[in-house]
């Protein structure tokens, strides 16, 4: 690991103001991603600012429908959460499949969200869940906000400070994890709300995150496991790795797709 500046943050202003005068810095939340690349010499900030210590970015809402995580709410916190439990379990079960209880106590919601690994879960459920990322500056919907592998709409010093949504009637979510990882190789968010119907699928788009068009208006004509089974899914922009052929991943997409409305 190079060496590095540690910065603790105690307010989002201090943060951001912290970030901008560095070369080089980047926030560290969880350090479940960064750490990690750090010590394999991967990634060398010149200065770390640590968001786990501001208040205002932690925590849960649930007012009627209408739920907000803070940025720096764990996946630990958010699965173990009766109140978005009452009106979005699939969101709680989603955050209790992320990876193992180390990482879940401390990865956060905006850590992971700001990172757009190709195979993670949680964003998924934010563009399925037509989630609103909030940050120190403006709002910007989930639709904007992944632009490909670890790629956002985020700017320079541009922190994260919670995620919003309405809670859809229905939504469930259903992921083939590695074994080693248990990252998704294919993970299916399913919504179905005031909106209409809302698919979208990790881990085995080539570019990242993406919606299903195709599996939206199936289930849009019949909300049941079966209407997928008509859908082509079509390998040409999916992944092959050492993991899955981008066939396979066409293929896991339809089961998890079906295993997600049976769970909804
Ligand atoms: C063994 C292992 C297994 C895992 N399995 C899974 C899995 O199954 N599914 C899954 O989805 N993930 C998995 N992860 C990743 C885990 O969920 C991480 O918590 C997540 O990717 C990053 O969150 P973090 O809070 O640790 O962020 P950090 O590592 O601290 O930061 C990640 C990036 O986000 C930036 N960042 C952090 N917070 C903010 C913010 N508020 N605003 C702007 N930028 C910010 C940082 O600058 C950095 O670039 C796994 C990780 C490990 C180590």
């Amino acid at each position: 690991m190079y060496a590095t500046n540690y910065h603790r943050a105690s307010s989002v202003d201090e943060a951001v103001k912290l970030l901008s005068d560095t070369d080089e810095g980047k926030y560290v939340s969880g350090g479940m991603t960064l750490i990690a690349t750090m010590k394999q010499r991967l990634a060398s900030p010149s200065d770390l600012v640590d968001l786990r210590h501001i208040p205002s970015i932690k925590g849960i809402r649930v007012d009627g429908r209408r739920v907000t995580i803070g940025a720096a709410t764990t996946h630990a916190e958010v699965a173990s959460s009766a109140a978005i439990r009452a009106v979005c379990p699939a969101l709680c079960d989603l955050a209790g499949m992320i990876g193992d209880p180390h990482v879940r106590h401390m990865g956060t919601i905006g850590g992971s969200v700001a990172n757009n690994d190709p195979a993670a879960d949680y964003p998924s459920a934010m563009l399925a869940l037509n989630a609103t990322i909030v940050t120190d500056r403006r709002q910007i919907a989930a639709d904007d906000f992944f632009r490909g592998l670890f790629e956002t709409a985020l700017g320079g010093a541009e922190l994260i400070t919670s995620i919003a949504f309405d809670a859809p009637e229905r939504a469930g979510y259903a992921k083939f994890p590695n074994p080693a990882s248990r990252y998704a190789m294919t993970g299916v968010f399913v919504a179905k709300g005031a909106g209409g119907v809302r698919v979208a699928v990790t881990g085995a788009g080539a570019n990242g995150v993406f919606r299903l068009g195709a599996m939206e208006q199936a289930l849009a004509a019949n909300w049941l496991p079966e209407a997928v089974a008509g859908v082509t899914v079509d390998p040409d922009e999916l992944l092959s790795d050492l993991h899955a052929t981008a066939e396979y991943r066409a293929n896991l997409i339809k089961v998890m797709a079906k295993r997600a409305v049976a769970a909804a």
